[in-house]
């Protein structure tokens, strides 16, 4: 690209010059794989069908699967991605996720919307441009189904306890769901965005609902 030449890049995790991420940062990520919980997708030490992190709680997904852990570097790598917007960093994403995860049997993938000020200020929804670079990928249409409440806090800092409060609610369907959907988000931190997007996909219409995100928490 004509660009590479006139702005030359750097590694958006040790800064070094080159590819927006080096190969050795690339390398360096935290991958997600099997053993892992079945419903949330934690990692565990043997397949389970319900782990410590979400044994007992209700959630609205059926599974949920992430490509890498959100660990320091993931954490400079969204952040680059985020507030700057670089279009080339949803394309790594989107290839590390479809390197990861296999392809959703749903026909549809949608995305957890952006807070309008949220939208305003950075121009852009990572979890928008992540499902467009993953719809490419596996030849999935990309639908926008949900409409986000305004107003709310965000996320970021709370307890678990105060996440979940937080964003009971704040998502509502626009448009008639299908069966079976695939929800895509940045980050999977808690479960509890996820979770609330997915209540109202499936009160939208949805009787499964498949979380594929970027980055997950490990606890
Ligand atoms: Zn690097
Ligand atoms: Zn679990």
């Amino acid at each position: 690209m004509l660009l590479d030449l006139v702005f030359p890049r750097r590694c958006v995790v040790c800064g070094s010059n080159g590819a927006v991420l080096c190969f050795d940062c690339e390398q360096g990520l935290e991958r997600l794989g099997k053993p892992m919980c079945e419903r949330c997708g934690a990692p565990t030490a043997w397949p389970v069908e319900r782990c410590r992190e979400c044994a007992g709680r209700r959630i609205a997904f059926a599974r949920a699967r992430a490509a890498i852990a959100y660990d320091a570097s993931a954490k400079r790598l969204v952040g680059a991605w985020k507030e700057r917007g670089q279009r080339k960093l949803a394309e790594v994403a989107a290839e590390l996720v479809a390197r990861a995860v296999e392809r959703p049997s749903a026909y549809t993938l949608t995305f957890v919307p952006a807070d309008e000020n949220r939208l305003l200020e950075r121009g852009h929804n990572p979890a928008e441009r992540l499902a467009a670079a993953l719809g490419a990928r596996w030849q999935l249409p990309v639908v926008p189904l949900l409409s986000r409440a305004p107003g709310r806090a965000p996320q970021k800092g709370l307890t678990l306890a105060e996440r979940r409060r937080n964003v009971r609610g704040a998502f509502a369907p626009s448009g008639s769901v299908p069966n079976t959907i695939v929800l895509v988000d940045d980050v999977y931190t808690s479960g509890a965005t996820v979770s609330a997007a997915a209540t109202a996909l499936r009160k939208g219409g949805a009787r499964r609902v498949e979380v594929v995100t970027f980055a997950r928490a490990v606890r």
